[in-house]
């Protein structure tokens, strides 16, 4: 790690608020921390997702459960960082919400201290501000609210009495509390009888900030018969106060169009990316499960002739966004770049494929709306014959190369890639019984052949699919999946709509 503040053998402890779930919600500084760990230790607050960050060699260490369920006691958390620290490691601390706000992280930072273990501290946004923002709860608000008090309602054990000052804690505008699901009826009776009004609004927030999100509120006197009803449980947020008012103009959280959809994205890790934070900007669940696994063809001794002679012809088609990539790879491999394909017209199937080429400073001189062969034949329909290079798929439909050669044109074609499907999936998560998704998201015909590798057929029916265009649907249905919708063309965001009008639009 490039910091290491000790030039000796001892590494430093770095006790990190990850944030109150939301992965986002991360500071910069957390994540660049996190990026340089040799060792993380977290809890089952703080995001996995947030893991991701660490090397791949990082030595994580999973210490804690819940409050009731420890896997590790506090004491011997302490040892671990400890013990981590003089093996010279530098250590990631990683802790939900503000490591400083009920986290135990002052207790950390002082046996760290005791032992002589460099330590530093960063803040996280903590979730007794953050799970109320995303409720649209302001903790204070200058006609509502001018104070607010943070309480916990887990007190620590063996003491007979409650050391909160009920008297003082009733009179505060906003009384937000952690830890108060178990003990919600007593904090109520608590302060109702130290005076305060029973019709005060107040709300409950359980896993705030996450897709998992769900909130609750009414009259103080009647929150904890309301809580229970809603099945509201751990980690939850408990706010008291008039500024709970607000939530009904202000929850925009739980009311994003996708809020709470659990969505599986089935195309391959390296795709997945736009579509994934696309949905979950809008508030998705989303679960990638790759389903194919696409793999270039090497060597590939008859692109690589085609790639020396490019000039030579008059058409280059690429044919998919893997296409694409694939042969502007090889291209750049060949210590060729785009200048080399100034010769042929350049025709793409859809504006999916386009993008790759764009990146690169390639703008295609035939790009059809829709992502079908029949749509680039439309296209080229007026061409005269002669020379096309088909880079594509190894498994394809033929009627691009039948219709061309039928048109008089000389084609070579040649796979570049091959499509696997059928791997690294466990079948039950996309099917879990118990959890079924609202959506799986098919983006080519293979995701559809690949899912169905998963799936028995007797249950796809129930498999509500959204496909990317009329190729992907055929293959969906010749499955035996049920297809919900299909996206105008072949680009992410019109995929994303049809997702919006398919789970969110009127009649969903
Ligand atoms: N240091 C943490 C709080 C740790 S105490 C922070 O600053 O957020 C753990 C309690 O925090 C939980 O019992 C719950 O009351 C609250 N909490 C943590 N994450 C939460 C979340 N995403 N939504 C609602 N409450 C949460």
């Amino acid at each position: 790690m490039s910091e290491k503040v000790a030039p000796d053998a001892v590494g430093t402890v770095w006790l990190v608020g990850a944030g109150p779930g939301d992965p986002g919600l991360l500071t910069v500084r957390g994540a660049e921390l996190l990026r340089n760990a040799e060792v993380v230790v977290y809890d089952h607050l703080a995001s996995p997702e947030l893991l991701g960050l660490a090397p791949r060699d990082a030595e994580i260490v999973y210490v804690g459960k819940s409050a009731s369920n420890h896997a590790l006691p506090q004491e011997g958390i302490n040892d671990l960082l400890v013990e981590k620290a003089k093996e010279g490691k530098n250590v990631v601390r990683l802790k939900g919400g503000d490591p400083y706000v009920f986290g135990r992280g002052g207790e950390e930072a002082l046996r760290l201290r005791e032992e002589k273990v460099p330590f530093r501290v960063i803040p996280g946004v903590s979730s007794t501000v953050a799970a109320a923002c995303y409720a649209g709860i302001p903790l204070t608000h200058r006609d509502l609210s001018s104070q607010a008090v943070l309480v916990t309602g887990h007190e620590k054990s063996g003491k007979a009495e409650s050391v909160h000052d009920w008297d003082a804690l009733a009179r505060i505008g906003t009384f937000v509390s952690v830890m108060g699901s178990a003990r919600l009826p007593d904090i109520r009776d608590s302060l109702i009888k130290a005076g305060k009004d029973p019709l005060t609004p107040a709300a409950m927030v359980e896993w705030g900030t996450t897709p998992r999100q769900r909130s609750v509120a009414g009259p103080l006197s009647d929150l904890p018969e309301i809580a229970r009803e809603a099945g509201i449980g751990a980690p939850a947020l408990l706010v008291v106060g008039d500024v709970v008012r607000l939530r009904d103009k202000l929850n925009w959280f739980e009311n994003l169009p996708l809020f709470g959809k659990k969505i599986v994205v089935t195309r391959t890790r390296e795709q997945a990316g736009a579509l994934s934070e696309a949905l979950k900007k809008l508030g998705a669940l989303v679960l990638e499960r790759p389903v194919i696994k696409v793999r270039e063809i090497h060597p590939n001794p008859a692109l690589d002739s085609a790639l020396s002679r490019l000039g030579e012809f008059d058409l280059l088609i690429l044919t998919s966004p893997n296409g694409a990539s694939f042969f502007l790879k090889a291209l750049f491999e060949k210590g060729l770049d785009a200048r080399a394909m100034a010769g042929p017209k350049l025709a793409v199937m859809g504006p999916g494929t386009a993008l790759p080429l764009k990146e690169k400073g390639i703008i295609p001189d035939i790009v059809p709306e829709t992502h079908l062969a029949e749509g680039l034949l439309e296209a080229l329909k007026d061409l005269a014959p002669g020379k096309v290079l088909l880079p594509r798929a190894r498994e394809t439909r033929d009627v691009l190369s039948v219709t061309l050669k039928e048109r008089g044109h000389s084609l070579e074609e040649i796979p570049v890639y091959e499509t696997l499907t059928g791997r690294d999936v466990p079948s039950d998560v996309v099917l879990d019984p118990d959890d079924p998704p609202d959506l799986v998201t098919l983006t080519s015909a293979s995701c559809a052949k690949g899912l169905a590798a998963l799936i028995e057929k007797d249950k796809r029916p129930f498999v509500k699919t959204v496909s990317i265009g009329p190729v992907t649907t055929g293959a969906a249905l010749d499955e035996g999946f049920a297809v919900a919708g299909e996206a105008e063309t072949s680009l992410i965001p019109d995929l994303v709509l049809e997702i919006i009008r398919v789970l969110a639009g009127p009649g969903a």
